[in-house]
């Protein structure tokens, strides 16, 4: 049997930075075999200059907005954001396929083994099913109407099913707190085999504003959209404490964003919920769209589950996880590299249920082998 060995100036394995002088050991095709000291590696170690990682896991990504780079203006707010996204997002067959190949080969090249992608139509299916990168489908439902949830809901099991011949995982779930009716959170609740659930939660004030007193920006967006809202009436409480209760599945939830989450809100999602939620961060698209950060501190401080994601090209410059975590660290310098290498790696493959496979170098996992180069400069996948 061929073995690779491998060995950098720094070995992190998913969860901690190892001792130096450290020696991994894998297959030729990259399954890991084991981790041993430098004085028994033997001969033919090959020796890398910077960081040698397990694969980056992309907690959120919407492929098909591949072709909207640059599209869209930047720092205009959420409001603006989505509409300008429905009026840009129509284009060529072709045009979206070659913007989605190219994505998927920097995603690859750059290091990222595995995604959780947004889907509201089938149209990714033929580069995922040439893509080397592990995916899991969410196919997204939206609408505000209650009386229109069963038709919405059935048009999305479609796209699903068209989709399911990717032989990817997929659930369905909701897109935001602000698109999606009580009504169509029980039916989605309601799925059987549907356990994993993510969600764009807090990612502007005007959603907290909608629930808590049926205020704010997004009012105007269903005036301009023709959304009679006439009948919805709002919780008093924010949006995460208004939603998270329709789950009573023992769901796994994947809580996107998070820009507008509160101290009030973590404490009743670990009173609420004895699954813990694994909060996405996406720092860049914030940044794009609404010029802010997520209250970071305040998720740490709390021992939230935290994972990353690029967002898409519509809200983001490039989908590069090593450039998530460099705009992480310039605002939030206190926040070791290691914990952050954690939420990139381990902790996502957790939260997308792949850790089977991906995330560390443990024994009989295939996690993909990434060299970070010094000062983060650049990352890609060496195996
Ligand atoms: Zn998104």
């Amino acid at each position: 049997m061929r073995y690779n060995k491998f060995s950098a100036t720094q070995l992190f394995d998913g969860y901690n930075f190892l001792p130096s002088g450290k020696v991994l050991i894998t297959s030729a095709e990259g399954v890991i075999i084991d981790i041993v000291d430098a004085e028994n590696a033997g001969d033919d170690v090959q020796f890398f200059d910077g960081i040698l990682s397990p694969g980056f896991i992309n907690c959120h990504c919407h492929l098909e907005l591949s072709h909207l780079k640059s599209a869209i203006p930047q720092k205009t707010g959420l409001v603006n954001f989505v509409q300008a996204v429905m009026t840009n997002r129509a284009a060529d067959a072709e045009i979206k396929t070659d913007a989605m190949q190219q994505a998927d080969a920097q995603m690859y090249n750059s290091g990222i083994v595995a995604i959780g992608d947004i889907c509201n139509t089938a149209d990714s299916l033929p580069v995922k099913q040439n893509s080397k990168i592990r995916w899991h489908n969410f196919v997204e439902v939206s609408g505000f109407v209650e009386a229109t949830a069963e038709k919405r809901l059935k048009e999305m099991i479609e796209v699903a099913s068209k989709l399911s011949i990717a032989n990817c995982p997929l659930s369905i779930v909701p897109h935001a707190p602000y698109s999606v009716s009580k009504k169509m959170f029980s039916l989605i609740n309601a799925l059987p085999n549907n356990n994993l659930i993510t969600i764009h939660n807090q990612e502007s004030e005007e959603e907290n504003k909608l629930y808590q007193n049926k205020e704010g920006n997004f009012l105007e967006l269903y005036k301009n959209l023709g959304i009679d809202i006439s009948s919805f009436v709002p919780s008093g409480k924010t949006s995460l404490q208004t939603w998270l209760p329709y789950f009573t599945n023992n769901q796994r939830i994947i809580a996107v964003h998070n820009t507008f989450t509160n101290v009030k809100d973590v404490d009743f999602q670990i009173a609420h919920c004895p699954l813990p939620v694994a909060y996405c961060l996406c720092p860049n698209a914030n940044l794009y769209i609404e010029n802010t950060l997520p209250p970071i501190d305040l998720l740490i401080n709390n021992n939230c589950n935290i994972v990353l994601g690029t967002d898409s090209l519509a809200s983001n410059t490039q989908l590069n996880m090593l450039e998530e975590i460099k705009t992480i660290q310039q605002q939030f310098p206190q926040i070791e590299l290691q914990t952050l290498l954690q939420w990139a790696t381990s902790n996502g493959a957790a939260a997308l249920q792949m850790n089977d496979k991906f995330g560390s170098f443990e024994k009989g996992k295939q996690p993909g082998i990434v060299l970070i180069a010094k000062e983060l400069e650049s990352s890609k996948r060496i195996l």
